[in-house]
């Protein structure tokens, strides 16, 4: 018998179900039966795609309990949290439905260059062909399944690797694949562990990988030696800046929500926090209030539980030492403080103050249920301490002064900044999102989104007797006195270009 990975339950710390650990030559071959069904795929046409993507649509509304109920089982968020999940298949199958024809659509190209004129330019984007998804486990559908339905409406084929951790989502996902008719090939699931993962990198076209930093630079310099192109969206440690004159009560409340939301294993959670000192109290009893309120345990129906388990057994060692090493240098826990005692992986929400910068509670990803809260003197030290990281994933600002908010948004060093809210632009799926530094190379979502499942072609075309300007230019391209005046005309006088 081939091997097999268990998938625990990490509410219960039950084994679930297992799964087959693919190796290098499975995986070849799921490669090989994806790219011979590409060419018909790729041939239905946007519209032929389409169809099927609202297939699917439809069939993740029909089956919203059970998908549900598998990422709740696998992952240990609460049944609330998993629907949100199941919301986004939904709305992404019809986002790209009835967009990708728009973003991949020809582009029609004019040029002020003399040597081109007449000519007909035009872009067009073709699919890459096979294209090799990689997941972690804290969203088993939104970070698997979710980047395969823009990769398949650009008309490649994909095989998804989920984590070892959460692959019943992905199962699931295949199973639904088989529901819709769609064609054999077009999509399959490569459970196994790393070494799958990096078999898959091996054959396909292109990469979408959603994971940790670590992995993430691996998988890019593999890309880079196959020369195949890759999108990486991987760890944050997300800022968020509290002003004097921020709504309290509303920037306490998304704070909570992001901070905790999946337990805080969200790469996109509010993982520190800066106020300025004259709320700074405020903001930190409401805070308190807030946290001591969450009830935390397995979701046993919606609206039971607010803070899930820990999903990956070596989370609760990373929560716990980076708690531990704040209080060792003098941090104090509000609240929780450590594991929560009995079956399951579960730990107190936390929230943590009298932190300093260089702890590790501030300056690496945590992915858990705790908050730290520094005192900070103004907008300034806010924006320094918040760009002091090695990470630029998302950063969150509050304030009722829009036109401050924002200015403060274009200071900070973060692929997408929020003004008095967060995780909202998840949903806004024409909105880019993709990390600086650390976080990640490219986006998912908008235009950007979909292109990088594509080969760009550029087409220039001449038609018949038109004089060939590069063999009879009227100007000594050498002649610098003629080729500034050739400048001007085209792009305007240095003199009008303002610094
Ligand atoms: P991970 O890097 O350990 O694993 C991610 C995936 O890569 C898994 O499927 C794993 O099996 C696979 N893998 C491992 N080694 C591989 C290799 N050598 N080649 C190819 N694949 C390999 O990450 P994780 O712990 O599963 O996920 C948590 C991390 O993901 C966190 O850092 C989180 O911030 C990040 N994340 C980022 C985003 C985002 O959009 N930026 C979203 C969700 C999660």
């Amino acid at each position: 018998m081939s091997a097999v990975i268990e998938v625990e339950n990490p509410s219960t710390g039950k084994t679930i179900e297992s799964v087959p650990d693919l190796g290098p030559v499975e995986v070849e071959a799921l490669v090989a039966t994806a790219r011979a069904a590409q060419p018909a795929w790729a041939a239905l046409g946007y519209a032929g795609r389409g169809r099927y993507l609202r297939r699917m649509q439809k069939w993740f509304l029909d089956n919203a309990d059970q998908i549900a109920e598998t990422i709740h089982a696998e992952n240990g968020k609460s049944l609330d949290e998993a629907n949100i999940e199941v919301m986004y298949g939904a709305v992404a199958s019809a986002f790209w439905a009835k967009h990708a024809s728009a973003y991949l659509a020809d582009e029609k190209i004019t040029s002020r260059s003399p040597l081109v004129l007449g000519r007909k330019l035009v872009v067009r984007y073709q699919p890459v062909g096979v294209v090799g998804v990689i997941g972690p486990w804290n969203n088993p559908l939104l970070n698997n399944f979710g980047d395969v339905i823009p990769a398949l409406a650009a008309g490649n084929t994909a095989v998804l690797k989920p984590s070892e951790i959460t692959p019943l989502t992905s199962v699931l996902m295949a199973e639904m694949a088989r529901e819709i008719g769609l064609p054999d090939g077009v999509f399959s699931v490569a459970t196994g562990t790393g070494a799958a993962g990096a078999a898959l990198v091996e054959h396909v076209d292109a990469v979408m990988f959603t994971g940790s930093t670590r992995t993430g630079k691996k998988v890019a310099g593999r890309c880079g030696e196959r020369l195949i192109p890759c999108s990486l969206e991987l760890g944050g440690k997300d800022p968020v800046i509290v002003l004097a004159d921020a709504d309290l009560e509303r920037a306490a409340n998304v704070t909570l929500f992001s901070a905790m939301h999946n337990s805080g294993q969200t790469c996109t959670s509010s993982e520190r926090v800066y106020v300025e000192a004259p709320v700074y109290d405020e903001f930190v009893a409401l805070m308190t209030e807030r946290f001591e309120s969450l009830r935390v345990g397995e979701s046993t129906g919606f609206g039971t539980s607010e803070s899930g388990s820990l999903t990956f057994p070596p989370q609760l060692d990373t929560v716990t030492r980076h708690v531990e090493d704040a209080v060792a240098g003098g941090a104090k826990a509000l609240t929780g403080g450590g594991v929560r005692q009995g079956e399951g992986r579960f730990f107190e929400p936390t929230l943590l103050v009298d932190v300093d910068q260089d702890m590790a509670c501030m300056r690496e990803e945590t992915f858990g249920p705790t908050l730290p809260i520094m005192k900070v003197a103004d907008a300034a030290e806010a924006v320094r301490l918040a760009n002091d990281s090695a990470y630029g994933l998302q950063a969150a600002v509050y304030t009722k002064d829009l036109a401050k908010g924002q200015r403060i948004a274009r200071e900070l060093q973060a692929g997408t900044v929020t003004v008095n809210d967060a995780l909202a632009n998840y949903f806004a799926l024409e909105l880019p999102m993709g990390g600086w530094k650390d976080s990640g190379l490219g986006a998912r979502h908008g235009r950007d989104g979909i292109r990088k499942f594509t080969k760009r072609q550029s087409i220039l075309v001449t038609r018949f007797g038109m004089k060939n300007e590069l063999h009879g230019m009227p100007f000594k391209a050498t002649n610098i006195r003629t080729l500034t005046r050739l400048i001007k005309t085209l792009y305007g006088h240095p003199r009008n270009t303002k610094d």
